[in-house]
């Protein structure tokens, strides 16, 4: 099993030392043709703006929704969630569209711009270090999503099947068992007798 770290912009090789740490074989992935060579896809934290004109400009906007219509597991962080939301607050046009969820960006304020805690999320056993820069959070999701955490009433962790989007950048701590439960996602995704 091998998961894709998309390349364009954000904290990528984090992402990778969180995977390998939860036992997982991980690439960056520069190209859209890449994408067939891995299991699941991580979209990093970044800033979501340039995410999207970089996924644009290389044709990954039509890349990713095919990846993930074939049953693909993909897993946004931050900026990452921003760009899977089917809606953004305040009217500013949504990206990869995969997700029935509404965000609204940088959401817990100025004085607030970073900050750490623990997070109970649902599936794991003890909360997870989560730590949160320029943060979104979701305002509203669709009856196919599940809320798996929330931080003071905001939600902030989510699941719609094998999509899955946290608002915080669980590759900055040590903690990798939000990398291993997105590794169980495309573990138990796979087609029997696989050989990707
Ligand atoms: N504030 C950024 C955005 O709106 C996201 C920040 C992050 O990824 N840490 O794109």
């Amino acid at each position: 099993m091998k998961i894709g770290v998309l390349a364009l912009q954000g904290a990528v090789e984090e992402h990778r030392v969180s995977l390998g740490r939860a036992g997982a074989e991980s690439m960056p992935i520069k190209r859209v043709e890449e994408l067939q060579t891995v299991d699941g896809l991580i979209i990093p934290g970044g800033e979501s703006t340039t995410i999207g004109k970089l996924m644009r400009k290389y044709g990954f906007i039509e890349a990713i929704r095919d990846y993930a219509a074939q049953g693909r597991p993909v897993f946004g962080t931050c900026a990452g969630l921003i760009v899977m939301a089917k809606r953004i607050d305040g009217g500013e046009p949504a990206h990869l569209e995969l997700m029935d969820m509404t965000v609204s960006r940088n959401a817990f304020g100025r004085q607030r711009e970073s900050f750490e805690c623990d997070l109970e999320v649902k599936g794991i056993d003890e909360p997870v270090r989560a730590v949160f820069i320029r943060a979104p959070l979701i305002s509203e999701v669709g009856p196919e999503v599940e809320v798996l955490s929330t931080y003071r009433d905001e939600i902030v962790t989510a699941r719609q099947g094998h999509l899955l989007a946290a608002s915080y950048h669980p590759e900055l701590t040590d903690d990798y068992r939000l990398h291993q439960y997105f590794a169980d996602m495309v573990e138990s995704s796979r087609p029997a007798g696989s050989i990707v």
